[in-house]
């Protein structure tokens, strides 16, 4: 019995520990993670630098106040801003806080250029948080269902559709910026081509609009490269990111760029925790130990690998849609719901995740190993044939 609010249906297990890609219940059955808490723990569980880098802090300071000079939020910020050619940076909590502060700086921009109703395109299936603003730019019924009055200001758009932006960029005057993922992960692993990437920034450079990315889930290395949209070449006016950054501990944050610099002044915006010296220190952490260690190249090769140990698996069987991903974030589309699979995973020991329905999703942490990837291949794939079988 507890007294939770039931707003998640949890999966009757519970992790009492945790030792690199494993995780063990309470009655210490282990499990390999291919999930990484959604795509959070990128140095997988009780990483020796983590642990310590952390300890340290906590006996030192946790929290002071963005009344004060935060020295470990400035060096955080130095470090994305040299990892990213971005110009400044915002700190916050969270994947949706980085989102709305984003949302609340495009609008700002928009007012100050003269738009007395600034709107942002927003893909179909995405999916940006579950706060007001960041919920009525998500591309999902689901999310939005029940807290109508949405916030207004957004225009939806086909994902991966460059037609479909000129057709906006011609008929509607209000719109200042577009919020997109490069590689769309609730909406099940949807990469947008790097073609579209580099016509949207073309298209946003001509009208004047932000080119604003969602790196939430696909950045801080996951797909082979700092951030997602590197592939193509591009840089962002602004971009957010969250849950892999602190490795586990709580911190996201919003950059900005071009156009985008120095739009926020004292006042405009700001948050009780955001960069706090603990979670700063764990991104600091989190991003030395991605660079020394080199899991960026890892995962890009790693990504490669699995996903090819799938196709040998799987790619012949009816079923199966599409094994598809970039790096350490990989979707395997069936042509049914497959939601029961989570739990025959748990059963057979290995924590995977099933979104949009029908594409099982694996974010494993960044720290994976070669026998963890085989033990992966191996294990899931006998499970979705079985699942297929009936
Ligand atoms: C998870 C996620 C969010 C929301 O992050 P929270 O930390 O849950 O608020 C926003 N955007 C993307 C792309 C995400 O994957």
């Amino acid at each position: 019995m507890s007294h939770l609010m039931n707003n998640y249906s949890r999966l009757p297990i519970a992790f009492a520990r945790g030792q690199g890609s494993n995780l063990y219940d309470e009655n210490d059955k282990r499990y390999l993670d291919a999930l990484a808490g959604i795509a959070v723990n990128t140095l997988g569980h009780g990483h020796p630098r983590l642990v310590k880098a952390l300890s340290d802090q906590i006996a030192r300071l946790i929290h002071t106040s963005n009344l004060y000079v935060v020295r470990e939020q400035e060096a955080l910020s130095d470090r994305l801003a040299a990892l990213s050619a971005m110009d400044e940076v915002f700190f916050c909590n969270s994947g949706c806080e980085a989102n709305e502060a984003a949302i609340k700086l495009a609008r700002l921009y928009g007012h100050r250029k003269g738009v007395e109703s600034p709107a942002i395109i927003v893909m179909e299936h995405a999916f940006h948080g579950r706060t007001l603003a960041t919920l009525s730019a998500t591309g999902n019924r689901k999310v939005q269902a029940g807290f109508e009055p949405l916030v207004a200001g957004f225009v939806r758009v086909p994902f991966d559709d460059l037609a479909a932006i000129e057709t906006v960029a011609t008929h509607n005057a209000n719109v200042v910026a577009v919020l997109f993922e490069p590689i769309q992960g609730e909406g099940g692993i949807n990469i947008a081509h790097q073609d579209y990437l580099r016509g949207l920034r073309r298209i946003c450079d001509e009208k004047g609009w932000l080119f604003m990315v969602d790196e939430v889930q696909c950045g801080i290395g996951r797909t082979g490269r700092w951030f997602a949209h590197q592939h193509a070449g591009i840089k962002p006016d602004v971009m957010t990111l969250a849950k892999g950054l602190g490795s586990g501990v709580p911190v996201g944050a919003c950059l900005a760029a071009g156009a985008a610099k120095g739009v926020f002044g004292p006042g405009n915006h700001g948050s009780t925790f955001g960069g706090n010296p603990l979670a700063c220190v764990a991104a600091l952490t989190t991003l030395d130990v991605i660079e020394e260690d080199g899991l960026m190249q890892r995962a890009a090769k790693l990504g490669q690998s699995i996903r090819a140990g799938f196709a040998r698996e799987l790619a012949a069987m009816a079923g199966v849609v599409e094994i598809r991903g970039d790096g350490l974030m990989i979707g395997i589309e069936l042509d049914r719901p497959c939601g029961d699979l989570v739990m025959r995973a748990i059963n057979a020991g290995l924590v995977i995740n099933v979104t949009a329905d029908k594409v099982i999703r694996l974010l494993p942490p960044l720290i994976f190993s070669d026998a963890d990837a085989d033990e992966l291949v191996t294990g899931l794939s006998a499970l979705i044939k079985e699942f297929l079988a009936g």
